[in-house]
């Protein structure tokens, strides 16, 4: 069946994160995870402040023993941010997290007795704090896969993904017949085709919000285009409430990238989105450089607007005139288009300045 426009989103509970909602028909929520130790609260602090300015509007941060639980009681009277913890094996540590005033707690029924989960969500009831179950494929218990192997390898995509959903239901039923619904889900999987298919078929059983992310994707740009390839599926297929990207580096670089995959699938429609030809053979300049000023220098502008830098008479008019602001290159210089109309001709050593001056004025003009 040809594919036509986005799905609509798929219809979930609203969770609340301290001031955040997720799901219920709320804008894609992005998330990022600090990478310091959690016991060096300065730098914590530090990073936590540096991916809220990138956009990150919940960070997380692992709490392996109660040294970073107690760092955390300082952490949270200082940050401003809705705070998630991530919690594995231990369910005291999730307690101790939610009393010293996290926002949301994040446990791996894959590593947690059912026992000890429960504890953690009287006392996440008991707060108003949700928690998110998320099931990781390569700390998924083995009962759940219905054909256990000792060669994980040899596990088919369908297999795992079944036995992810699995995992997630049972911990799904658990919580809801302690009549705890303030939940929310994530699959991941460093496969992209086993997390898309997961979410795919957990989204068709459960009411609850999902934290989409493709786990261990590796250092960028695979990691990049692994996560966007993933996400890229399951948003546009209407699914999806909340994002973390992982990727092997700049904790910042994951929250802008976050943001980019957002904005490819207009999600996001407050930043520049900048489209500039590959450049050929027709290309009389030095277009490269002028994209990457432009590019720079636009990264942190937040305005609705389509900046087109183009090489040459071939697509460049085009392409500039269904831009707000547009440049189609030539021998000597380029013609600058506005709002689709041709506005003047520029020098090629002033294309990016004139660009760039252009961006400024339209952003005075809007405000
Ligand atoms: S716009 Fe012109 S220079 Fe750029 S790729 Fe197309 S043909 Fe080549």
């Amino acid at each position: 069946m040809p594919w036509t426009t986005p799905k609509e989103r798929r219809k979930t509970r609203s969770v609340k994160v301290g001031k955040v909602i997720i799901g219920g028909g709320s804008p894609v929520v992005v998330q990022g995870m600090t990478k310091t130790p959690t016991e060096n609260i300065s730098a914590t602090l530090r990073q936590i402040m540096e991916l809220e300015e990138a956009g990150a509007r919940i960070v997380r941060i692992a709490l392996p023993n109660m040294r970073a639980v107690k760092a955390l009681s300082k952490i949270r009277k200082k940050a401003k941010i809705a705070l998630a913890g991530d919690i594995h094996f231990h369910s005291q540590l999730a307690i101790a997290a939610i009393r010293a005033g996290i926002d949301k707690i994040r446990i791996n029924p894959g590593n947690m007795t059912e026992e000890g989960i429960l504890q953690v969500a009287e006392e996440a009831k008991g707060s108003g704090i949700p928690l998110r179950i998320g099931v990781n494929s390569g700390s998924l218990k083995e009962g759940f896969l219905s054909k256990p192997t000792k060669d994980r390898r040899t596990n088919p995509i369908q297999e795992v993904a079944q036995a992810m959903v699995r995992s997630a239901l049972k911990t799904v039923r658990l919580l809801e017949e302690e009549s705890f619904r303030d939940i929310i889900v994530s699959l991941k999987s460093p496969r992209v085709l086993t997390t898309v298919y997961s979410c795919q078929l957990i989204s068709q059983k459960i009411p609850y919000p999902l934290h989409l992310g493709i786990t261990a994707a590796g250092p960028a740009p695979q990691g990049i285009i692994r996560s966007a390839a993933g996400l890229a599926i399951l948003l546009a297929g209407g699914i999806g409430d909340t994002i973390r990207i992982s990727l092997t580096g700049d904790p910042i670089q994951e929250v802008k990238t976050a943001h980019e995959i957002l904005q490819s699938l207009d999600f996001i429609k407050d930043r520049v989105t900048l489209i500039s030809c590959p450049t050929c053979g027709r290309c009389k300049i030095d277009l490269v450089s002028v994209v990457s000023e432009v590019a720079s220098r636009i990264e942190e502008v937040k305005l609705p607007l389509t900046v087109a830098v183009m090489g040459c008479e071939v697509n460049g008019p085009g392409e500039a005139r269904e831009a707000d602001i547009g440049i189609a290159c030539g021998k000597k210089g380029a013609l600058l288009f506005k709002k689709g109309k041709v506005s003047g001709k520029i020098d090629k050593r002033d294309l990016a300045g004139v660009l760039l001056r252009e961006v400024t004025k339209w952003g005075q003009e809007e405000s």
